[in-house]
């Protein structure tokens, strides 16, 4: 619009130029129309003074005639020829002129004649041989060209003076008219030049907020060359407020500097050849790129963007889609690792399942759903097996349930429904059924009330307990006869201890009477001595009876024990027979144990004694007591292990022995190896060994071979 208006103002002004340079040569013309006039009047006056007869006289001037018209010759020609340069242009006029000329001729010829007739005759000069007639129709013939060449300068003048008063006007006009338009012009381009500048000022504003607030980094870069114009690096021109965000860079300090300093990476990695390549040969590049920044990894994709003078350098942070890429790829797997874990739990649950109804056969379970709210229910197949039909023959609700139900036990089943609603579960566990072909059932249940997809439900286990409860039947009345052995036993107990005690006591009371009377036959003597050993005898199987009978499997007495300690007791109790046999014992150091520590002694007591007792003649007995902790898996034997470890203890001796086969039988009362003629003895003392043993949660064995010897092992919870 600006040039136009330019354009527009020179045209006008070449315009205006034109127009007044027109009005300028139309003027100049109208003036040489009136010079024409003027010279024409000029030369026509010349000719027509003639007619005066004044200018004649003076003409005809006697001596003087032909000077005068000479003078007047010159002053034609004068005349004539200003006239001539005057229309030269004209060829009318030029033409009208040669007419003039010829008869200019003729008019001075006519004169030179009269002059010729003057020098004759003086009357002449009186005007009477003056050649008037011939000059008046020369001039008659000149006035007529004088009137064709005045019409024709009128006509020209006209003409001129109109093409002058157009001019005139229309000078002044066009150029107020152009310049009106100039104005316009300018006025107009103006207006759009000052809108294009609020548009563009507007846009800038647009385009600084959308950098302001764009999540992604904008820069622009311009080229710095060297002497050889090769790019030698890129001066940051601009840079948005993501470097700060994005990059940990002040827009402000990177602006102005080069690209090498503020981003050194891009001169290693080959960023930098890729920039220069965009911008020599205009073409958009793309990088894509994941880089460690600010807030951790972070992907960034760069559009290289080529313009005039430089390189336009987004950068796109996608870091967060990334994320979200990573996140649902995580997702992906996890929800893969579900599922596989949910079909491999599928699988799992088949096979529950199937263990589960086995499980209901072998257990003789059934399990069953119960809406409360109408009543309807459903049944595992095997609790339709309890009660006698085949799965799914009937369909279950509680009424048909209910007609199941033992008719003593209705209220019991009746109960505990109400009990399942009220407290969500049953303190009543049994009641009883009668199956299809009649017969009595225990069953016992255990039921849960809870909220399924909002419906009260009840579901559980019913278990047919029927043999248990006959068998509990049993137990019981087996129990009653116990008891009442057990009170028999007690009361045999009483009898022993003090009942059979005294009279014992008063026959060896008689027997020493009888035995201090000196009047007995030696016969006699034996046979009292006899019975006094019989007594004594009984007086000690009465005891370790006794003895036996009380070892009972109570554990409230059980405290720390130190066997070392119970070895010096019955070691030395055992003092005086250690001394008459001269037998020798190897200890080693013996444990501290949990146990009862009068039963410890009794149990010492008791394989010591027998060591010593069932030793070989000629032989001095010789006992070796060792101890060992052993881990519960390195014992061969089996017995109930309360312990991870136990205490080995060996008691070996050098005695009689006795056949292996016999190992186990020792252990029950009153069996004997030995003949008690050779070897006193109840027969009782390891079976009290193995009942103490047994009681504190141990072992007994014992291994022997005749003539070589007995080993007895014992293991006790360590
Ligand atoms: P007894 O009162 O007869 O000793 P025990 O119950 O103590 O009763 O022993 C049962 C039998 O085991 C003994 O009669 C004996 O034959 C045999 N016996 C026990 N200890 C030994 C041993 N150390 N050496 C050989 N035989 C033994």
């Amino acid at each position: 619009m600006l040039t136009l208006a330019i354009a527009l103002l020179i045209f006008t002004a070449s315009m205006a130029y034109s127009q007044i340079k027109r009005m300028q040569r139309s003027a100049e013309r109208v003036a040489r129309t009136y010079q024409v006039s003027d010279a024409i009047g000029t030369l026509f006056s010349h000719y027509f003074r003639l007619e005066s007869e004044d200018f004649r006289e003076e003409l005809l001037e006697e001596g003087r005639f032909e000077e005068n018209l000479k003078d007047y010759m010159a002053e034609g020609i004068i005349v004539f020829d200003s006239l001539h340069g005057l229309v030269r242009g004209n060829a009318s006029q030029l033409k009208l002129l040669d007419d003039i000329q010829a008869l200019e001729d003729t008019l001075y010829e006519n004169l030179v004649f009269a002059g010729d007739s003057i020098n004759g005759n003086a009357k002449i000069v009186k005007g009477h041989s003056f050649p008037t007639r011939k000059i008046s129709s020369t001039l008659f013939q000149i006035r007529n060209i004088n009137d064709l060449m005045r019409a024709e300068e009128r006509r020209l003048m006209q003409a001129r003076k109109n093409e002058y008063s157009s001019n005139k006007f229309l000078a002044p006009l066009t150029t107020l008219l152009l310049g009106f338009f100039a104005l316009f012009v300018f006025l107009v381009s103006f207006l759009l030049i000052y809108r294009n500048k609020l548009r563009v000022r507007e846009s800038q504003a647009f385009l600084q907020n959308v950098l302001d607030t764009t999540d992604n980094i904008v820069n622009y870069y311009e080229p710095l060359f060297n002497s050889e114009k090769n790019i030698i690096d890129f001066n940051i021109v601009y840079a948005n407020e993501c470097n700060r965000s994005y990059l940990g860079l002040d827009p402000e300090k990177i602006i102005g500097k080069p690209i090498s300093r503020v981003f050194p990476h891009l001169m290693l990695n080959g960023e930098f050849e890729q920039l220069i390549q965009c911008y020599e040969e205009n073409r958009k590049l793309i990088l894509d790129r994941e880089i460690l920044a600010q807030a951790g990894k972070m992907w960034f994709e760069s559009i290289i963007t080529p313009m005039a003078d430089g390189i336009l350098v987004t950068i796109r942070n996608f870091t967060e889609e990334e994320q979200v890429k990573e996140e649902l790829v995580s997702l992906n797997e996890r929800l893969k690792d579900q599922n596989d874990e949910l079909l491999k739990l599928n699988q799992e649950f088949q096979i529950q399942n199937s263990i589960f109804k086995d499980a209901e056969i072998v257990a003789g379970i059934g399990s069953y759903i119960w809406h409360l709210d109408d009543g309807s229910a459903t049944m595992s197949d095997n609790l339709y097996r309890i009660l006698g039909y085949e799965p799914d023959s009937f369909n279950v609700s509680y009424q048909s349930y209910r007609k199941f139900i033992h008719p003593d036990d209705l209220e019991i089943y009746d109960r505990l429904g109400e009990e399942t609603v009220e407290i969500g579960k049953s303190t009543i566990q049994n009641y009883r059924v009668i199956d299809r072909k009649g017969k009595i059932k225990h069953l016992y249940i255990k039921g849960e009330y809870v909220e399924k997809e909002g419906r009260p439900v009840s579901f559980g286990v019913v278990q047919d307990i029927t043999s248990r409860v006959a068998k509990d039947e049993d137990l019981r009345l087996r129990n009653l006869e116990l008891e009442r052995s057990n009170a028999e036993l007690q009361s045999f107990n009483q009898v022993a201890s003090h009942d059979l005690q005294e009279p014992l006591r008063k026959i060896q009371m008689f027997i020493s009477r009888i035995a201090g009377n000196n009047a007995l036959s030696r016969n006699d003597g034996e046979d009292l001595k006899k019975i006094g050993n019989s007594a004594i005898r009984m007086r000690s199987l009465i005891d370790n009876l006794l003895n036996y009978s009380r070892i009972d499997f109570k554990h409230e007495n059980f405290e720390k024990i130190d066997l070392n300690i119970v070895l010096a007791k019955v070691t030395e109790d055992l003092s005086v027979r250690i001394d008459e046999t001269g037998a020798t014992l190897a200890v080693d150091k013996l444990p501290v144990i949990n146990g009862i520590s009068f039963q410890m002694e009794q149990l010492f007591d008791n394989l010591i004694s027998n060591a010593l007792k069932y030793s070989s003649q000629n032989v001095t007995p010789h006992l070796v007591i060792q101890s060992e902790k052993v881990d519960c898996e390195q014992i061969p034997h089996t017995f109930y292990k309360t312990a991870k470890y136990f205490y080995k203890m060996t008691f070996a001796d050098n005695g009689i022995g006795f056949e292996q086969d016999k190992a186990e039988k020792i252990f029950e009362v009153f069996q004997r190896l030995h003949l008690k003629s050779e070897y006193s003895g109840t027969g009782i003392g390891l079976a009290i060994c193995k009942k103490i043993i047994e009681n504190h949660y141990g072992f007994i064995y014992t291994t022997s071979e005749p003539g070589k010897g007995s080993v007895f092992v014992i293991y006790l919870p360590a």
